[in-house]
């Protein structure tokens, strides 16, 4: 019998939905789910990001070229940077059967519906309860400029008409809730 192939899981939502904090914490209660970080030419917001392991901090002509080399599964340029999944990374865990979880853009979850990456994807996507909710947690949050929030509130649009591309939609009302919500997403789709 040939192995089962894991569950690839997408998070993706508006910069400010809460989808790091919940990703954080449904991640502890699922301790074989495999956590898999983004490479990125975005700097670094903080020393703590930096070694927080969401991301792997690397020049712009680094990552470019890793395109060249075909390493990556998927990648996106959001906001004037660069993000992209490790293609050798996900398709060998999802080849042994594990299950991934990892964070991606809108862009990022179409060239997924598109691929063949040896395992099956489920893309959620994270929504504030409102736009003024959006702005009000990306201002609190301060960790970007005036123009960078505003690059980030217009990427919003672009993310909400494409909400096809997605098998479950989470509104973050409550993060207690949601992560109620997200981890039976998780439990329903990993035993089918
Ligand atoms: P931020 O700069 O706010 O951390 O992330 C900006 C956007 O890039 C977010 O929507 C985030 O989910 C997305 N992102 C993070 N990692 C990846 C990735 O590997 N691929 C793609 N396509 N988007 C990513």
């Amino acid at each position: 019998m040939t192995k089962k192939q894991g569950v690839f899981f997408v998070i993706c939502g508006p910069s400010g939905a809460g989808k790091t904090t919940l990703v954080t914490r449904v991640r502890r209660r699922f301790p074989d789910l495999v956590y898999v970080p983004s490479y990125t030419s975005r700097p670094p917001r903080s020393p703590q990001e930096l070694k927080a392991g969401r991301y792997r901090f690397i020049s712009k002509e680094e990552f470019e070229r890793r395109i060249r080399q075909n390493e990556f599964l998927e990648y996106a340029i959001y906001a004037g940077n660069y993000y992209g999944t490790s293609r050798s990374e996900v398709q060998t865990l999802l080849a042994s059967g594990r299950n991934v979880i990892k964070e991606a853009d809108v862009q990022g979850v179409r060239q997924l519906r598109r691929r063949r990456f040896g395992g099956r994807l489920v893309a959620i996507f994270i929504v504030p309860p409102s736009l003024k909710e959006l702005e009000h947690r990306l201002g609190k949050r301060g960790t970007e400029s005036s123009i960078a929030r505003r690059e980030r509130l217009a990427a919003v649009f672009d993310e909400l008409g494409a909400l096809d591309l997605f098998d479950y939609i989470v509104i973050n009302r409550r993060i207690a809730q949601s992560v109620e919500r997200l981890s039976a997403i998780i439990r329903a789709e990993r035993s089918l």
